[in-house]
């Protein structure tokens, strides 16, 4: 049999070096068909492309001669990187070694900023063809108030690696060249959008957790989680007070001192309130449960109204 050590036949099939002989298997038969010279009228390229496919899978789909060709790859590998710094070697270049290229310098839209590692930090590459899990993403998120007291869904635009979808993360096109759409880097960068469900209640910087949402891993490796602080943006009107909503509400000095009916706006709804005969600035009109939500309950607070007595509202 014919063994070249020199040839990555995993490569020339383009299955993982993990792959179990049923997927190399049927990985042969697919390439096979492909390039099978019956059906490309005799072109140079394909004869070629199929003799090595051919050869691969003589070796790749033998458990002996495949374990051989593994040891012999294993053993070369070793030989070639204990080489001098000064020698050059044109054959083996690590397609892999990539990690820096996507380190990404800042926010895209300015509600998403990365609070601590760049989301594409280095990754250390022990063996190129090692399953390696993605990167864990970490943003910062501005929540709206109201969406923070009683939770809800809001739509969050990130980039995130996703495995190449020209060459299925491969790695190759069919000529076991570097696909063309990741340079041989089994992924690409892709913005994508995931509503995210913010909590009834969530405490400002509070980090919730995606799991398997960050990005795409190597050779088959899981994906990374997405991690989002979040940071309630302030509201002009109210300010929340543990679990209580305080809103300042401005009133007439004839409201004031003699009573009466006053519509005001409440975190989801409105209602109309009862202002007593004499109210003065800073007395306050409670509302049980009209508040937000307590962390992680289903209880709310209160809502409590602040009079403020305004002379420039006297008719
Ligand atoms: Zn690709």
């Amino acid at each position: 049999m014919k063994v070249s050590v020199e040839k990555d036949y995993y490569k020339i099939l383009g299955v993982k070096k993990s792959a179990k002989i049923r997927d190399i298997k049927k990985r042969y038969r697919e390439l096979a068909r492909k390039h099978h010279p019956d059906t490309n009228q005799g072109s140079q390229k394909a004869e070629e492309r199929f003799k090595q496919i051919s050869e691969a899978y003589e070796v790749l789909g033998n458990a002996k001669s495949r374990k051989e060709y593994d040891k012999l790859r294993a053993n070369g590998r070793q030989r070639r990187s204990n080489r001098s710094p000064g020698s050059q070697n044109e054959s083996y270049t690590d397609p892999f070694d990539f990690g820096r290229q996507y380190t990404r310098q800042g926010p895209r839209e300015n509600q998403q900023e990365p609070f601590s590692q760049p989301p594409f930090a280095d990754e250390t590459v022990m063996d190129p063809d090692m399953p390696s899990r993605g990167f864990d993403l970490q943003f910062m998120v501005d929540v709206p108030f109201v969406v923070a007291a009683l939770g809800g869904q809001i739509p969050y635009t990130y980039e995130k690696h996703v495995t190449c979808p020209e060459c299925k993360g491969s790695g190759l096109n069919d000529f076991e060249d570097p696909c063309p759409k990741c340079q041989g880097k089994q992924r690409v960068v892709e913005t994508t959008t995931l509503d995210i469900d913010i909590p009834s209640g969530v405490a400002d910087q509070y980090t919730l957790k995606f799991p398997r949402h960050g990005g795409a891993g190597r050779n088959g490796g899981p994906l990374g989680d997405l991690m989002v602080k979040v940071c309630i943006e302030k509201h002009p009107q109210f300010k929340k007070v543990k679990s209580d909503v305080h809103s300042i509400v401005t009133i007439s000095p004839e409201l004031a001192e003699k009573g009466g009916p006053l519509k005001v706006q409440l975190l989801d709804s409105t209602t109309t309130i009862q202002v007593e005969e004499g109210t003065l600035t800073g007395e306050e009109f409670r509302i049980p449960g009209a508040g937000s939500t307590q962390p992680w309950g289903k209880k709310r607070g209160d809502f409590v109204v602040k009079f403020q007595i305004d002379e420039k509202l006297r008719k």
